[in-house]
Order: structure tokens, then C-alpha cells, then sequence
């Protein structure tokens, strides 16, 4: 299918027009596409689309939008490093309108579009840097198996944007099932908007969990259920090292997506306090504080909910939380261990191996990836020597590892397969997206792709690309990164 056959159902679009602001995206000037997403292109039932697709380019350009978009900026406010902020909605970015596909709806939404009314004093742009950012991570988080929203593609413009520096325009191509966030719900609390509330409550059911519909109390459901995604997102996140870095309300995602990508990062080597946002200086979004930070915003998620549902119901989601992150924390981590068999101290081993990284400052990627060849032969003991640099501690943890496996029924081979499955090759860490940023300013659209392929293809090595395997270089490691984007 082309483009220009994408059938549109904009839902969004029939809520209550106070809940948006219907606005045309701006025109930018001199827009040429730099990469497309195959995999986001096949989610849509689209065929491959190429590089001078000029439907695309002018969709990205805000030139010309496609039959049947309806496009608006959706209203919404949110906690901002703890502070609400009530002035907030799409300042940038536009719901174009929502595709039909059989996967179910998907918004497609242009980052970079444009100011709006809830633009404040910003400019409505979207720079290169972050848009490059966002739109390799959301492909690479979905290849992961990571929920997240997606990018169809990222385009360079004309324009000359102020941030720290003065930096080349962007647009992004944005699609996800739904770009609801808990803000949104936070502002209709806020507003004491009840009918509103329920409105958009029913939309969230009846759009993307028609199945809750048959709860008794379809809203507390409803509560449950972001509560039990969001705990899957957050092990999700911890198990393979990723820190959002702007967990505000604004960002989190009704349906439990990675959303909104700003100054994230990676870990290299495992440091649990890490903190990517140069302006998080009290650290409130670091690595080892998200699952903490989804709570308080589930519980100002709750507090917006209280007109709908019963306080108690409210409570008892809240405290099934800690124990649902666990319960998934420790299914990733078995698996990436290669254990298959839920055994009691299986928390404790996977304890003392992030342990084990953490004091012997080795890369936590690379780990990973070297302990899935590790069939207990001298010659792979000493590859996980050459990446765990305390040969003490490791030939301990080893050998109570060992005698883990011992019990697994699974063949060796098999076990190292299915963990070679899910422990990555390639992660898109900063210096390797920084990579990406430096060839697409140079219009080195090869690499920018080659990169692309290998963050939607992570579990598998490919000739030519070690160089992506790579940690850092000292120098380069745990740099903190603006969010201004
Ligand atoms: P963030 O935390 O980066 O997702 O953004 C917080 C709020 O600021 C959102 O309402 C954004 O739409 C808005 N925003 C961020 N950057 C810009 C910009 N360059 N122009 C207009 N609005 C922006
Ligand atoms: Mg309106
Ligand atoms: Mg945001």
C-alpha cells in the first residue's frame, strides 16, 4: 500500500474540542527525508517506501498532509520534576490524524511541526540531534521488546534552530497507538471536569482495551491495567540498562509506551545512579530511581482518576506495583541469564552478577552478550575475563552459576541460542547515536542507515559493524546530555 491509500479514523478528533486545538503544521523550508523505518513502514501495511518518496517528504515538510488527516495539537499538563505545571500540550508536535491498520489504530504524529497554543515561549521546532535521537531509539527500543511509540521516519530542513548552538531543523514521523498521557487525565482533574474525565476514559477503553469494558468497574480496571504495564516497562528498562531521563507526568504513556525522548541514555559500564540530564542535578531521574518515579506519577495518575473510581481500587493497583516490576524484573533477568527454570535463589544470583559488574567496572551490554556463549569451557571463561576485569570475583560467581545450570534441563546450545535471542549485540548508546547525529549532518545517509539496520536487528552480528559493538571510549563515557531538544 502507498501513503496516499492510508485510511484515517480520527477518534481523537471527535472528543470534545476543548480537548485540542485544530491547527495546520508549519511549512519548512528546503525538507529532504534522511531515513525510513522499514519495520514502522510494515506496521502501517505500507510497502517500502524510498528515500525521494515525495508524498512523505511533503507530509514531512508540512507541506501537503494526506486524504483524510485531521490535524490538532491535544491539550495536556503534567508534574515536571515534581511540580505541576498546568500550561502544558503539544507544543511542537501534531496528531496528523489516526491509520487504520490490522494491528489496530495507529496515531501518526509530527514532531517539529510547528507552534501552537501551548507553545509557551518555545519555538516549535524539532532539532536534528534529538529527532535523529528519538526516531533510531524507538525503532531500536521496539526491536528490544520494549514497549515504546515509533518512528516512520526523520527528515532535515533549512531551517536554523537556536539551542545551545544554532543547530539544522528537523521533523519526525512519530506513530503509536495512542499519545495520551497521564497529563492529559492530571488536566481534566485539574479543571474539575468530570464529563470530560469519563470522556476521555472512554475513549482510552473503548479505542485500545475494549476487553475492559466487561469489568465491573471498567475505570478502576482501567487504572489496573496502566499500573500493570507501567510496571512492565520500567523492568523492562531496568533489565537493559535504559534511562528515559524525564519521567514527568507529561511523559508517561497511558498505555505504558516508552514516549517522548529526550535526553535518554543507555548504560555503559552498570553505574545504577547514573543520571544522562545534565539539568536532573538532585538525580530524580536516575537509572535506579525510575520504578520509585513511576509510582509517585501512578499515584498522581490516581489522584486525577479519584472522580471515577473508588479510592480503595485506586490503593490496591497502586500496591500490586512494586510486585509486578519484580515479578517482570526477574523474568527478563532469568532469561538473560539463560534460566528457564524459576528457582529460589535465582534473585540472588542475578543480584550478585549486576554486583559483579558494578565493582569490576565492566560494560553491562558486552557482559550480557559474552555470558550467552558461555558453555564452560576455558576458552570462553577467559573472553568474560577479557570484559570482567576481577578474575577473583568472576571464577566465584562462576562457579555458582555453573552449578545453576546444572539444574536448567535445556542443552547448552540451546540455552546459549535463546539467550543470544534477547541479550543485544548493538545498543544505541550515546556515542553511537552521537555517530548517527555527525552522519546525517554530513549527509552520510549510508551510515545513518547502517545504523539503523543494525539497532532493528540487535541480537545479530553483522561483518562490517563492530565498530557499533563498541563501550566507549573512556573520554567519552557517561557524558550528560542537554535537554533542550
Ligand atoms: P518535554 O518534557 O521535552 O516532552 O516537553 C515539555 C513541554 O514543552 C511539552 O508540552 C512540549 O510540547 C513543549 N516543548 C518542548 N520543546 C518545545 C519547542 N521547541 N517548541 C514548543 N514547545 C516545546
Ligand atoms: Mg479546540
Ligand atoms: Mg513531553
Amino acid at each position: 500500500m502507498t501513503l496516499e491509500r492510508l485510511q484515517f479514523d480520527n477518534a481523537y478528533a471527535r472528543l470534545p474540542e476543548y480537548f485540542f486545538t485544530r491547527i495546520q503544521p508549519t511549512a519548512r523550508r528546503g525538507t529532504r527525508l534522511l531515513d525510513i523505518s522499514p519495520d514502522c513502514a510494515e506496521l502501517l501495511g505500507l510497502d517500502t517506501l524510498r528515500l525521494d518518496d515525495e508524498p512523505l517528504r511533503a507530509l514531512m515538510a508540512g507541506e501537503q498532509l494526506l486524504p483524510g488527516m485531521e490535524p490538532l495539537a491535544q491539550k495536556y499538563t503534567g508534574h515536571q520534576f515534581g511540580v505541576y505545571n498546568p500550561a502544558l500540550g503539544d507544543g511542537r508536535g501534531l496528531l496528523l490524524g489516526e491509520v487504520r491498520t490490522p494491528h489496530g489504530p495507529m496515531d501518526l504524529h509530527l514532531k517539529g511541526a510547528g507552534r501552537t497554543p501551548y507553545s509557551r515561549f518555545a519555538d516549535g521546532q524539532a532539532v536534528l540531534r534529538s529527532s535523529v535521537r528519538e526516531y533510531l531509539v524507538s525503532e531500536h527500543l521496539a526491536a528490544l521488546g520494549i514497549p515504546t511509540t515509533r518512528a516512520l521516519a526523520v527528515a532535515v530542513n533549512d531551517e536554523r534552530v537556536q539551542r545551545e548552538t544554532v543547530e539544522p531543523g528537523a521533523t519526525l514521523l512519530r506513530v503509536a497507538e495512542s499519545h495520551v498521557r497521564f497529563g492529559h487525565f492530571e488536566w481534566l482533574a485539574y479543571k474539575g471536569d468530570e464529563t470530560g474525565l469519563k470522556q476521555l476514559a472512554d475513549h482510552v477503553i473503548d479505542r485500545h482495551r475494549p476487553w475492559l469494558r466487561q469489568h465491573e468497574t471498567p475505570y478502576a480496571a482501567l487504572f489496573d491495567d496502566v499500573v500493570t504495564r507501567t510496571a512492565e516497562l520500567i523492568a523492562r528498562w531496568q533489565a537493559y540498562g535504559f534511562v528515559h531521563a524525564v519521567m514527568n507526568t507529561d511523559n508517561m504513556s497511558i498505555l505504558g509506551l516508552t514516549i517522548d525522548y529526550g535526553p535518554y541514555a543507555f548504560l555503559d559500564a552498570y553505574v545504577p545512579d547514573r543520571v544522562p540530564n545534565h539539568t536532573d542535578t538532585g538525580g530524580r531521574y536516575a537509572f535506579d530511581q525510575q520504578a520509585g518515579v513511576a509510582l509517585w506519577n501512578l499515584n498522581r495518575l490516581g489522584n486525577a482518576l479519584m472522580p471515577l473510581v473508588e479510592r480503595e481500587a485506586l490503593v490496591t493497583a497502586l500496591e500490586g506495583f512494586s510486585s509486578r516490576l519484580q515479578q517482570a524484573f526477574g523474568a527478563v533477568m532469568r532469561q538473560r541469564l539463560g534460566l528457564y527454570l524459576e528457582q529460589e535463589g535465582d534473585a540472588e544470583l542475578c543480584r550478585e552478577w549486576l554486583t559483579l559488574l558494578y565493582q569490576s567496572g565492566a560494560d553491562y551490554h558486552r557482559s550480557f552478550r559474552v555470558l550467552s556463549y558461555y558453555d564452560g569451557s576455558e576458552m570462553q571463561r577467559a573472553r568474560l575475563a577479557r570484559e570482567i576485569p576481577d578474575p577473583a570475583a568472576l571464577a566465584q560467581w562462576l562457579e555458582r552459576y555453573d552449578a545453576r545450570l546444572a539444574e536448567e534441563h535445556c542443552p547448552v546450545e540451546e540455552r546459549l541460542e535463546s539467550m543470544q535471542a534477547i541479550n543485544p549485540v548493538y545498543v544505541l548508546r550515546t556515542h553511537i547515536a552521537q555517530r548517527a547525529i555527525e552522519a546525517a549532518e554530513q549527509g552520510d545517509l549510508e551510515e545513518l542507515a547502517l545504523i539503523r539496520e543494525c539497532m532493528c536487528r540487535p541480537f545479530t552480528p553483522r561483518a562490517g559493524c563492530e565498530a557499533y559493538e563498541q563501550a566507549p571510549p573512556p573520554d567519552e563515557a557517561a557524558v550528560c546530555l542537554s535537554c533542550s531538544s
